[in-house]
């Protein structure tokens, strides 16, 4: 068994040299490789380092991941779900460990940390319970009642790469990997380069909890050298990252005749009825603009409003807002942490500047706050914002929101519409089937009432991913493992080919078989 490493101690910016030694030998390379530096977002010092991985590292983890997998699918379903269960255990255990690199990687504030550690041990315990059945052969309706009958078997897909991103590095790490484990399959997963450390920490972690070896692997590296590489190997892609990204991911899927989901950007509405309960409403805002500094692909970027509520809700929004206290320490006092990056806070700068200049209002925030860090930027509200601002148009994915009155309802889901993506959007009311019947007219996956994202995220029974420029495939519930199974249909016929017998001309078989058809379906009209 090998140890996590030693908690950071809090407060100091660094992985010391034998925490990184015990992260980075889950990195294989087969020759000598430059490093990628990985700098925390709280000082933009080096924290350590990882190999670039070429396509030959990638190829050998792919054909380790495969020699491993054959034993791994042969064995029995309860015992890989026992591991996934006990991985559940191991993260719970490892929690302060994992919330320091979380927060030293990423600069996220320790509550935003701590939802991503929840998640996964809720994802482990769903599949683990449910996976085992969704897993098992299913028998359905023959061709014809009695003469034949029909099985489906489903079968792991082999190795599953996983691709994932800097904003939610353990929880979009683990989240495809557990069903794709518990369905048979091997992993190999490539962290975003600015978050690598996080995923090695969860190698260990899988390892901790008896996952045989070469059944999760790491590779470090660029994503577009490491990215193709990996499609060009594995059985299946679950892609969680940027829209034009993910497009290229799904052309290289295309061309190689293999599966993939992608989970994509957003630009999401949030509709806040006549009747909602605006302090409710302002508290889901500030929850759902802000957390992680907006960088949440579920987070709401704009919010209409019914326009006899506008000014009460923005009176309650702007002043819960102008009360979040910045701040990079680890623990659980700051409301909101850093950005991921330089290029980043210039690309957040560039979206409110922009739309100062088109004639937006800046109620609260607007400029970034080198003194907490250096890459903080405040919680921002904007008002009369221009419609082809690019604040509006596309995905800025901080802590910025704009805020719009709408005459009705049909006006708000209108422009709740008004985008290529649909990940996520939120209806706020007081009646509760309102909201529900509101909420099927905006075109997201996932569309929640009276709460920003939490509730659709953590329902993991239920299919999440987006419509649109947002995705394509689902992660969660049993849509999230069976795109990790292939399935095979088998059928058998108690009656020989299903043909005309000896002995009987093809136009008395005809009419039997008309006839035979027309009683299956009156039976089935009948039964239905
Ligand atoms: P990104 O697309 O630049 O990077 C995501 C991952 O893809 C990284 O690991 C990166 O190294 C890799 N990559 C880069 N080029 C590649 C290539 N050519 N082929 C294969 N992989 C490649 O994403 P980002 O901008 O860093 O992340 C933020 C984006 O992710 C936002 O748009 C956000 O909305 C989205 N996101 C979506 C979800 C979701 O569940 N829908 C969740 C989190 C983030």
């Amino acid at each position: 068994m090998s140890r996590t490493t030693d908690p950071p101690v809090v407060g100091e910016t660094c992985l010391s040299p034998g925490q990184l030694e015990v992260l980075t030998r889950h990195i294989k390379t087969t020759g000598d490789r430059s490093s990628i530096p990985v700098r925390t977002p709280i000082t933009d010092d080096e924290i350590g380092s990882v190999p670039a991985c070429t396509a030959e590292d990638v190829a050998s983890a792919v054909d380790r991941a495969r020699t491993a997998q054959t034993a791994w699918a042969a064995t029995p379903v309860d015992e890989r779900a026992a591991i996934v269960e006990r991985l559940g255990d191991r993260v719970l255990k490892r929690r302060d460990q994992l919330l320091d690199i979380v927060q030293l990687e990423t600069g996220k504030a320790r509550h935003h940390a701590l939802e991503e550690v929840l998640d996964v041990p809720l994802t482990c315990s769903y599949y683990a319970t449910n996976g085992p059945e969704l897993c098992a052969d299913e028998p359905r309706s023959g061709a014809v009642p009695l003469a034949a009958d029909a099985t489906v078997t489903y079968e792991p897909v082999g190795v599953v790469g996983v691709i994932s991103p800097w904003n939610y590095p353990l929880t979009l790490a683990l989240t495809d990997a557990i069903p794709a484990l518990l369905a048979g399959n091997a992993v190999v997963c490539k962290p975003d380069e600015r978050t690598p450390f996080v995923a090695l920490a969860l190698a260990a972690l899988f390892e901790e909890a008896g996952l045989p070896d070469g059944l999760f692997q790491i590779v470090t590296g660029e994503g577009s050298t490491v990215g193709p590489a990996l499609i060009d190997r594995v059985d299946y892609v679950a892609f969680t990252g940027g829209t034009e990204t993910g497009r290229l991911v799904a052309e290289g899927a295309g061309r190689n005749l293999i599966g993939c989901s992608l989970e994509l950007g957003g630009k999401n509405p949030m509709v806040v009825l006549d009747d909602a309960d605006l302090e409710t409403a302002a508290r889901g805002a500030v929850k759902g603009a802000f957390t992680n500094a907006g960088q949440l692909c579920l987070a709401p970027e704009r919010i209409y409003v019914d326009e006899r509520r506008y000014d009460a809700f923005l009176d309650a929004f702007v002043g819960a807002t102008r009360n979040l206290r910045l701040g990079l320490e680890f623990d659980y006092g700051p409301d909101v942490g850093s950005l991921i990056d330089g290029d980043h806070l210039e690309r957040v700068r560039e979206h409110v500047e922009g739309a100062v200049d088109d004639g937006a209002s800046l109620l609260t925030g607007g400029r970034a706050r080198p003194d907490v860090g250096p890459f903080c930027y405040e919680p921002t509200i904007l008002s009369d914002v221009a419609p082809d601002s690019r604040v509006v148009c596309e995905e800025t994915f901080g802590p910025v929101v704009s805020v719009v009155p709408v005459a009705d309802v049909d006006e708000a889901i209108e422009r709740a519409n008004e985008t290529e993506y649909g990940l996520n959007g939120s209806v706020w009311t007081t009646d509760r089937e309102r909201g529900r019947a509101v909420a099927r007219e905006i075109d997201c996956g996932t569309v929640c009432v009276n709460d920003p994202y939490t509730v659709g995220w953590a329902a993991v029974d239920a299919p999440m991913g987006g419509f649109g420029d947002s995705g394509m495939g689902r992660r969660h519930g049993p849509e999230g493992i069976r795109r990790f199974l292939e399935s095979r249909t088998v059928a058998t016929s108690r009656i020989g080919p299903f043909d005309a017998p000896p002995g009987v001309s093809p136009g008395l078989f005809a009419r039997f078989m008309l006839g035979l058809t027309t009683v299956q379906r009156r039976l089935e009209r009948w039964f239905r």
